[in-house]
């Protein structure tokens, strides 16, 4: 079942049962084989994943949630989905998303929304929403997600979830359709902190075909993961970001939170305050340099390269006019916002008044987490200030979806790691609440020895 199925949840665009099947047959007899020369299989193998489908795939489509897309089938596969080809992992489908992973509900999906299948009358978070509901409705135990403002560690809150945002350059971006490139992460989606680091430590690492790739290896994940498990934190700080939190977060929301800080304390960590004070920049320099990034790699869908091609109805046949109506049928509207947004912002005249200054601010949010990280060993604050809203609250109204991010954000304008994991249900609704721990740039491992021991 696959069109509005998976009993109403939708979280696939696309099933590979077939390939998947056979994945897991190869793996099943390489088992059964057994012996001192049969190959060995990497810890994951044979374990289903779910893809985000901003992630390029052969044999299977690839649409961003996206009309403009329509018909297009990616000729290579990305990095991460070759490695975990070579893992073994069968490949269970694409997931839904927001169009080109713009929103925070996957009700700007053009395939129609996914719902959170702890209550489906509620968004499952967003972009991410399919990959994170996949999750948390038993329908895969792992899933690929893409972060560029918090789309994989929101749906992980709300879905009740594991969602990972490793530090920029940790994972190879080649083959995720890119929205903002200087934001844009992948990374894993589960329902264990320990099973994220096996993921993200399989599919990371150094990969010449991403510029910004980093030399790290990334290796020490798992091992983090298993140490912090059960065990105790004596000498560690952690900083409760004051500007994460108060005013416009859930009182639910504040109180899981403040049990987690508990339970922190309990283990023998050292809680401290911090203040980020530019912090309350960071979701408007984001909605600028987001924009203005995604005007820019939006642009080459015109309607010749990829996908859908709308041709004019009447009047001449130029290319501008073909380009037109195909960007114009193939776009939805928030797409079209965005790239109307950020063209404005790059042109002449208003470039340094906006994206110049929304840079500036940027550097200032760098600044807020290397003073922050001089007292703190890891950060900590709510996910999302809310648990998942009703679908279609927030729909007519982009400022309130926005505002959503408010305490992701800050994580990929610095370009730092950021993991979220369950903190409980909040009292008033009973729906999940996310915790999310930030470390600075290259300390993943840090935040998979906190995450296995708060969960
Ligand atoms: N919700 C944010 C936005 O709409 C983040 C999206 C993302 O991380 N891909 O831009």
């Amino acid at each position: 079942e696959v069109d509005g199925g998976e009993r109403g949840v939708h979280a696939f665009l696309h099933v590979n049962t077939e390939e998947a099947l056979a994945v897991a047959r190869e793996v099943d007899s390489i088992r059964a084989a057994g012996g001192d020369d049969a190959p060995a299989l990497h810890p994951l193998a044979g374990v289903p994943i779910a893809i985000k489908d901003l992630i390029v795939t052969v044999g299977q489509p690839t649409t961003a949630g996206s009309r403009i897309l329509e018909g297009w089938h990616s000729p290579y596969d990305a990095t991460v989905i070759k490695k975990i080809r070579a893992a073994k992992l069968p490949i269970l489908g694409k997931t839904n998303l927001d169009e080109f992973a713009m929103g925070s509900s996957t009700e700007h999906s053009a395939f129609g929304p996914t719902r959170n299948p702890w209550d489906l009358d509620r968004i499952p978070g967003g972009s991410g929403g399919g990959s994170a509901a996949a999750v948390a409705a038993f329908e895969a135990p792992l899933a690929l997600g893409t972060d560029t403002g918090g789309s994989i560690r929101q749906p992980g809150a709300v879905t009740g979830t594991v969602g990972v945002k490793p530090t920029y350059g940790a994972v190879s971006r080649y083959g995720a359709i890119a929205m903002a490139s200087s934001l844009d992460q992948i990374g894993p989606v589960s329902r264990t902190v320990l099973d994220s680091a096996l993921l993200q430590e399989l599919v990371g690492g150094h990969d010449p075909f991403d510029s910004t790739s980093l030399a790290d290896p990334f290796d020490t994940l798992v091992a983090a993961a298993k140490s912090g498990a059960g065990s105790g934190l004596e000498g560690l700080r952690i900083g409760v970001v004051q500007e994460l939190g108060g005013e416009g977060y859930q009182a639910g929301v504040e109180n899981r939170f403040h049990e987690a800080l508990e339970l922190l304390k309990g283990a023998g960590a050292q809680i401290v305050e911090v203040s980020c004070p530019n912090f309350k920049y960071a979701l408007g320099a984001y909605y600028l340099i987001m924009p203005s990034e995604v005007s820019s790699n939006l642009a080459k869908f015109d309607g010749v390269r990829y996908g859908l091609r709308v041709l004019p109805q009447d009047g001449p046949m130029t290319i501008e006019r073909v380009m037109a109506a195909t960007r114009a049928a193939g776009f939805g509207d928030e797409a079209k916002r965005r790239i109307i947004l950020g063209t404005y912002a790059l042109s002449a005249g208003y470039y340094d008044a906006y994206y110049g200054s929304a840079q500036k601010v940027r550097t200032l949010i760098q600044r807020d987490f290397d003073a922050a990280f001089a007292q703190a060993d890891v950060l900590i604050s709510p996910t999302a200030p809310t648990t998942a809203f009703r679908l279609g609250e927030k729909l007519d109204d982009p400022l309130a979806m926005y505002l959503n991010d408010v305490a992701t954000i800050p994580a990929n304008l610095a370009g730092v790691p950021g993991l979220s994991l369950p903190g409980g249900l909040a009292d008033e609704d009973g729906l999940p609440v996310g915790i999310q721990l930030l470390a600075p740039a290259r300390e993943d491992a840090r935040l998979y020895r906190v995450g296995a021991a708060l969960e």
